[in-house]
This record gives structure tokens, C-alpha cells and sequence, in this order.
């Protein structure tokens, strides 16, 4: 069966974390839209100057180019057997051209996992996640600290520094990108509960360790998961 997953949740809710990890698990690969815009920015292309803007003022990049770079990602190979959707759909319009997308090759989606965590918590963490510049590990400076002051621990990195990610820098962007979820995302919530589609995951007292074995009880539940 394909594992065709998609991850809800605001802004540092840990989508990218447990998608990482789910990837892994599920020998899937982890599409991420922010990753990839990062990615265009950072290599200044003509798309990447086309995004930035948004992308700094916590705004969402426009429905109709998002879609676009998600339809040439998923017609890939490597997405034959399913992925995990981390950050997209971010609007109703993004869940329905996704759905329609899907439809026309005969597939449709497996899950929803919406992770729940308070704004007030999401700020919190925002302004202390640092990401590896060059495997994209993300730490907190709180909760899941590196070994050593803004380096990576990875071996492989070989020290490699820790970067705070633009649109983390400053809190009236932070604010912003919350807002944005409450009124575009979150609608797309309750779509996928009329589909039966969705699971929810939250408590203010889950680490890392606990969602993910949450995640791959639901997946193991509803028969997404791959067989261990
Ligand atoms: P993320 O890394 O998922 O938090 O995304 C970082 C930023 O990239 C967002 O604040 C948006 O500006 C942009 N972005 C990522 N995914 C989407 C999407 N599905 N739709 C529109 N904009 C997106």
C-alpha cells in the first residue's frame, strides 16, 4: 500500500522533525514546500526572487506557483510508493488542488496527523529553533540542545554551524505566520475530517519520542504504516 501522508500544524509544531523521521520509517520521501522555497532562495534563482518576499513577511507564497512546484515534485519517481507532506496543503484552495491532482492519477491520500500545540508554546520554540546549515537537523535551544554551542553533533557535519531560519528572526514574523495559520490553514483541518481522513496529536507535555511513537501507532492502526 501507498503511504501517501500529509502533517498538519502551525509553525513549529515539529512537522519537519517527525517528517524526517516518518521518511526513514517509511522509506518515503520527506517533501517539504518551505525547504524547497528555502532552497530556491538561498540559490537565488528566478524563482527563489519571486518568493522571498513572502516567504520573510511570514506570508504564504501564492496558491497557484506553490501548486505548481508541488505537481513537478510528486510526479518524481521516488514518489511511486507515497511521501510525507510536510507544509503543504497550507489553504483550502492548496487541499483541493492536491485532491483533484491526485484524482486524475487514480490515487488519493491515506492521512491526515494534525499536530496540536498552543501559539503561546509556538512562539516559545520559534525563537529557539536553530537548524544544521548542512544535514538540517533542527535543535532547541531549550529542550533538545546541541553538544556544543551552535555546532551540529552530527560527525558527518564536522562541526558544522546552527542557523536561525529568516522568518524565525523576528517575533512580528512569527506573530504573522500564526495568523496566517489560524485564517488559511486551519480551515483545511475540518476537509479533512469530513474525509475521515484525519488524526490529531497533541499535549503540552509530548516531546519528540512521544509523537513519534503516537504517529506510528496511528499509522499501524490504520493500516498506513509499513510492516516493521
Ligand atoms: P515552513 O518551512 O513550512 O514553515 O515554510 C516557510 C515559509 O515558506 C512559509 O512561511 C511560507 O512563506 C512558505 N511556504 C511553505 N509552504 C507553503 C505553502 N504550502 N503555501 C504557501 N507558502 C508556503
Amino acid at each position: 500500500m501507498a503511504r501517501r501522508i500529509v502533517l498538519l500544524g502551525g509553525p513549529g509544531a515539529g512537522k519537519g522533525t517527525q517528517a524526517k523521521r516518518l521518511a526513514e520509517t517509511q522509506h518515503v520521501p520527506h517533501i517539504s514546500t518551505g525547504d524547497i522555497f528555502r532552497e530556491q532562495v538561498g540559490k537565488k534563482t528566478e524563482l527563489g526572487g519571486r518568493i522571498e518576499d513572502y516567504m520573510n513577511r511570514g506570508q504564504l507564497v501564492p496558491d497557484a506557483l506553490t501548486c505548481e512546484v508541488v505537481a513537478v515534485r510528486l510526479a518524481q519517481p521516488d514518489c511511486a510508493e507515497g511521501y510525507i507532506l510536510d507544509g503543504f496543503p497550507r489553504s483550502m484552495f492548496q487541499a483541493e488542488n492536491l485532491d483533484r491532482l491526485l484524482g486524475e492519477r487514480g490515487e488519493a491520500l491515506d492521512i491526515a496527523i494534525s499536530l496540536e500545540v498552543s501559539d503561546g508554546e509556538i512562539v516559545k520554540r520559534l525563537t529557539s529553533r536553530r537548524t544544521c546549515s548542512t544535514c538540517g537537523r533542527i535543535y532547541n535551544l531549550v529542550s533538545d540542545p546541541p553538544l556544543r554551542e551552535g555546532l551540529c553533533d552530527a560527525e558527518e557535519c564536522d562541526g558544522a554551524e546552527l542557523t536561525k531560519r529568516e522568518d524565525d528572526a523576528s517575533e512580528d514574523t512569527v506573530r504573522e505566520r500564526l495568523r496566517v495559520y489560524h485564517e488559511t490553514t486551519e480551515p483545511i483541518i475540518a476537509y479533512y475530517e469530513k474525509q475521515d481522513l484525519l488524526r490529531s496529536i497533541g499535549g503540552p507535555d509530548l516531546g519528540p519520542d512521544d509523537i513519534a511513537l503516537k504517529i506510528e501507532e496511528i499509522l499501524q492502526a490504520t493500516g498506513v504504516a509499513l510492516s516493521p
